[in-house]
């Protein structure tokens, strides 16, 4: 069909109606997740080329985006590196001193420049010796407006002056047909430019400040969608539920206990005790630094929920957890009466069918487990409560599966990655959160050094000397590659290296992913009763384990770990009232390592470290968004945009008030798009 070109277009039309884009490009479109010609309008540049103030060449960085004007002295002939790649080279001066331009693969660009006239220049700036070269992106000619030039997070074979040239096409023919999802009133009250003005200007700034005033307006929206979409959906459908926990008597479980709750701990437990009393099935992150206490908040609310009669459920990320918290919480509750069992994949046919049958029946109250414990085959007898460990482990999806299991149970997730509450509230939208912010009376920061491996011999002999009084430790081993075969063999070629050399005498085990079941558990056993006093791992031991008597801990090539990950793997110390130390081993000097090493050193605060940990590896690696069927987000940076994030939930706060329902027609853009976006999150 001829396309009709100049004719305006539904914002859901093809991009194949746009000019200049056939099945070609819309493939390569299709790559960057843009079918529509509104897609392409929403789809944000990642940055700007500076046209305004071009540089000269001495004031640019080795390797960093530089924008020059200059006249050109010389073109070289072009240089045919390898098939189809041809490299093309400008000499040019800035007046003040010569460079290179190097143009790759354009002859269009090549051939589009004449020597004698001056241009300004794009590109990436590469320092060589006291001259450099500007490996070109594009550039201006004369007479060509000076402005901020878009460049777009591409894909290979799509330049940004394509995407430029189909993004104006769409502005001129789609935009002015599209509907501004922010009512006025809204829009009003937070002096926001209107969405088509801003869809304009942040494709096509004239200035610095027109960017930002158009980025926050966009990141506005899309703060305000998400919001509203988590409060919206979370308020509405909400179904009773017959578990119902009231006054139960927790002062014999307070009593036993072989050391008071801390404050934090004792209001966390009010907290989920009065959800649990509610009509509503509690929906709650428990938030805590590694070591503060969070297993026995879960003991002692489990023992309620017991108290009145239901079962509690506790759901491990791993086996070796799965069984730690099984004993635990024997530990805790069996002096109460109350049956603990354990539900586990590694256990035989006939064990988990017993076990099956026994929580069915309603003999165990309190069961530890795996994702065993969400399979269909288990049924149980009164479940009253879910409690799931180390979220990030386990998406919504299955937290769903778990509280599908018996009447609306309640549910508490147990997070030892604390995030700032802002950023709970988004990421955990559903649930409501508490958090315990203080640790245990009588614990120590942990000691942190960061070393070369050159110092390992030495580290060695000051982990022995920790052994000679009676303590334990840990060497996390190194990660070789992301191969479990291949780490383990490290880690057991590393253990017999240990056991026969350094620390001869001495009872080292082994732990990594490659062990059966059983074996893992009999070494944790060990381990944790002092028969083993060193206890060489890989990372398995990341999460949760819990042995006070340990107080060292080695972590090799520390820096192939990301920082939450350090934290945790250093939460395995200090969990006593001794003196605890953690050595990271590394040899890499780079300043991302260094940086890293520096933040580890300085605190012990695992808030401060996840966020340190979020500003280097930015909120969606952190997070897995799509684990979690989390839209993510196009401008608005949930680190930066505090203020912002501040006024899109006031703003959101104040339409579900006037319109719960978002029913008013001045909502209804929001609502369509919240919709959609619930659709596409359950699809996960
Ligand atoms: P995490 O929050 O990392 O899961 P745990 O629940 O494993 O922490 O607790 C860490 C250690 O602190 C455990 O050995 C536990 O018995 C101990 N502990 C928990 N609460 C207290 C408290 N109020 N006072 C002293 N020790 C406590
Ligand atoms: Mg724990």
């Amino acid at each position: 069909m001829e396309k009709i070109t100049g004719e305006m277009l539904p914002p859901d039309a093809p991009v194949t109606e746009l000019k200049n884009v056939g099945p070609k490009r819309a493939a390569l479109y299709q790559k960057l997740g843009i079918e529509t010609v509104s897609d392409l309008l929403t789809f944000y540049p990642r940055s700007y080329q500076d046209f305004t103030s071009p540089k000269m060449a001495a004031e640019c960085r080795d390797g960093e985006p530089a924008v020059i004007e200059g006249k050109i002295l010389r073109k070289l002939p072009p240089a045919y590196i390898r098939r189809g790649m041809v490299l093309y080279k400008l000499t040019v001066t800035d007046g003040m001193q010569n460079f290179t331009v190097t143009i790759f693969n354009n002859e269009y660009a090549y051939y589009g420049v004449h020597v004698g006239e001056t241009y300004i220049f794009a590109g990436k700036w590469n320092r060589l010796g006291n001259a450099g070269s500007l490996a070109m992106q594009t550039y201006l000619s004369p007479g060509e407006a000076a402005t901020l030039r878009p460049v777009y997070p591409l894909t290979e074979g799509l330049s940004s002056k394509m995407v430029q040239t189909n993004v104006q096409d769409a502005i001129a023919r789609a935009l002015p047909g599209l509907p501004d999802p922010i009512p006025d009133a809204v829009r009003a009250e937070y002096g926001l430019i209107g969405f088509r003005q801003a869809v304009q200007e942040i494709h096509f700034p004239e200035s610095q400040e027109q960017m930002e005033t158009a980025r926050d307006r966009l990141a506005f929206e899309e703060l305000l969608r998400l919001t509203l979409a988590l409060k919206f959906l979370k308020g509405r459908g909400r179904e009773k539920t017959r578990v119902r926990v009231q006054r139960p008597d927790l002062k014999p479980f307070v009593k036993s206990l072989p050391f008071p709750l801390t404050g934090a701990q004792k209001r966390v437990i009010a907290e989920i005790l009065r959800d649990m009393a509610s009509p509503y099935p509690m929906n709650r992150l428990l938030q805590g630094d590694v070591g503060s206490g969070k297993t026995l908040v879960a003991a002692a609310v489990s023992y309620a929920a017991i108290q009145k009669g239901y079962q509690a459920a506790l759901m491990a990320p791993t086996e070796i957890l799965a069984a730690q918290h099984e004993k635990t919480l024997r530990k805790f509750l069996e002096p109460m009466g109350v049956k603990v069992g354990l539900l586990t994949g590694s256990l035989s046919p006939k064990q988990k069918t017993a076990m099956r049958e026994a929580i069915e029946r309603g003999e165990i109250q309190m069961v530890a487990g795996t994702h065993a414990l969400v399979q269909e085959a288990t049924a149980f007898h009164r479940l009253g409560l879910v409690i799931t460990d180390e979220q990030h482990r386990f998406g919504v999806h299955q937290r769903q599966m778990l509280g599908e299991k018996g009447d609306h149970p309640h549910v508490l997730v147990m997070s030892a990655t604390p995030i700032p509450r802002t950023l709970a509230l988004i990421v955990y939208g559903d649930l409501d959160i508490s958090v315990i912010d203080e640790l245990p009376a009588g614990r120590q920061p942990i000691e942190t050094f960061s070393v070369h491996s050159d110092k390992r011999e030495r580290a060695l002999t000051y982990i022995r000397a920790h052994l000679d009084r009676g303590e334990q430790g840990y060497i996390v081993c190194p990660l070789i590659d992301k191969s479990d075969a291949v780490s383990a063999a490290a880690a057991t070629a590393y253990r017999d290296e240990l056991a026969e050399g350094i620390f001869k005498g001495y009872t080292v085990g082994l732990l990594h992913g490659r062990m059966k079941p059983d074996e893992k558990e009999a070494v944790m056993a060990d381990f944790a009763a002092g028969k083993v006093q060193l206890l060489v791992a890989t990372t398995v031991v990341e999460v949760g384990v819990d042995v006070p008597n340990a107080t060292i801990i080695l972590i090799e090539n520390a820096e192939r770990f990301g920082l939450s990950q350090l934290h945790q793997l250093r939460g395995r110390v200090g969990r006593g009232d001794k003196k605890s130390t953690c050595i990271l081993l590394s040899d890499n000097d780079g300043e991302d390592n260094k940086r890293r090493l520096k933040v580890m050193k300085e605190t012990c605060d695992g808030f401060v470290i996840a966020k340190e940990d979020l500003k280097l590896r930015g909120a969606g690696d952190f997070f897995g968004y799509r684990q979690h069927g989390m839209p993510s987000l196009g401008l608005a940076d949930l680190l930066e945009d505090t203020a912002l994030f501040a006024k899109a939930q006031a703003a959101a706060a104040e339409i579900l008030q006037a319109d719960p329902g978002l029913q008013k027609p001045e909502h209804a853009v929001l609502k369509r798009q919240i919709d959609e976006m619930a659709a596409e999150s359950g699809k996960n």
